[in-house]
C-alpha cells in the first residue's frame, strides 16, 4: 500500500492519498480545492492513476477538490448518501465497501459533528487505520453547533463506532491545527479530553454548550459548493 498524508495550511486540512500498488489505483479522502493540482501531481510522481475521491462530510470550513479532480483526471467523486450532494459519480454509507485496487474503505457513519458524517477503517497488512474526519480530531473533536450537528449524536459514533475498535488502531484525522499527524483508538480513549477518559455523555454535551466558536469563515461559500461536489455556484 502507498500512504501519504497531505496538508493544506489555510484550513489546516488533512488529505489522504491511498494507493494500491498491485494495481496503480488511488484514492483521495478530503482533497481541498486550493491543492487539487500539488496531489494530481504527486500522483503522477508515485505512477498511480487517481480512481476517486471520498468525503468524510460536506465541509464548511473548505470547498473540496473533487469536481475539479474529477474534471482533470476522469476520477470518480463519492460522497455520503445521507448529504444529498449532487453532480456526484457515487454514494456512500454504512455497510458499503469503496474498493481501491485490492484495497477497502469501510465507511462508518458517525454523525454528530454533521449528519452526513462518516469515518472509514482501512485494514492494511501489518497497519489498521481510521480516518475520522471531524469526529474524533487528535485531543478534541469537530464542533456540534451547526450542519445539523448534535453533541449527544457525536458522543455515541465515537464511543459506538471509533472506541469500538482496536487501541492500536491508528487515528487520522480531517484537521489539526498544531501540527501533530496521528493518535490512536488506545490514545484517544485515554488521553482525549472532551470524550475520553471516562467522560460522560452529559458531561461532553457540556463542553461542546460552552465552546462559543466563531461562524467559519467560508461557510457559505462552502457549504453550497461541496453539495455540489465542489463546483462553485455562479449565478
Ligand atoms: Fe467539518
Amino acid at each position: 500500500m502507498i500512504f501519504r498524508q497531505l496538508f493544506e495550511p489555510a484550513s489546516s486540512t488533512y488529505t489522504y492519498l491511498i494507493g494500491c500498488e498491485q494495481t496503480g489505483q488511488a484514492a483521495l479522502i478530503d482533497p481541498v480545492l486550493e491543492t487539487v493540482e500539488r496531489d494530481l501531481g504527486i500522483i503522477q510522481e508515485i505512477g498511480l492513476k487517481l480512481a476517486c475521491t471520498v468525503e468524510t462530510h460536506i465541509h464548511a470550513d473548505h470547498v473540496t477538490g473533487a469536481g475539479r479532480l474529477r474534471a482533470l483526471s476522469g476520477s470518480k467523486a463519492g460522497f455520503p448518501l445521507a448529504s444529498g450532494a449532487e453532480f456526484i459519480d457515487f454514494t456512500i454509507a454504512e455497510g458499503t465497501p469503496v474498493a481501491i485496487g485490492e484495497l477497502t474503505l469501510r465507511p462508518l457513519y458517525t454523525p454528530g459533528h454533521t449528519d452526513d458524517h462518516h469515518a472509514y477503517f482501512l485494514e492494511a497488512v501489518g497497519s489498521a487505520r481510521l480516518f475520522t474526519g471531524d469526529a474524533l480530531l487528535i485531543e478534541g473533536c469537530g464542533r456540534t453547533d451547526f450542519q445539523n450537528g448534535d453533541a449527544a449524536t457525536l458522543y455515541r459514533s465515537v464511543h459506538e463506532k471509533i472506541f469500538a475498535l482496536g487501541d492500536e488502531t491508528l487515528v487520522y484525522p480531517a484537521h489539526d491545527y498544531n501540527q501533530r499527524f496521528v493518535s490512536s483508538v488506545g490514545q484517544e480513549k485515554a488521553r482525549n479530553p472532551r470524550l475520553g477518559g471516562g467522560k460522560s455523555v452529559d458531561e461532553f454535551v457540556t463542553i461542546m454548550a460552552g465552546l462559543n466558536l466563531p461562524r467559519p469563515k467560508k461557510i457559505d461559500v462552502a457549504v453550497p459548493a461541496n453539495r455540489r461536489s465542489g463546483e462553485i455556484q455562479t449565478v
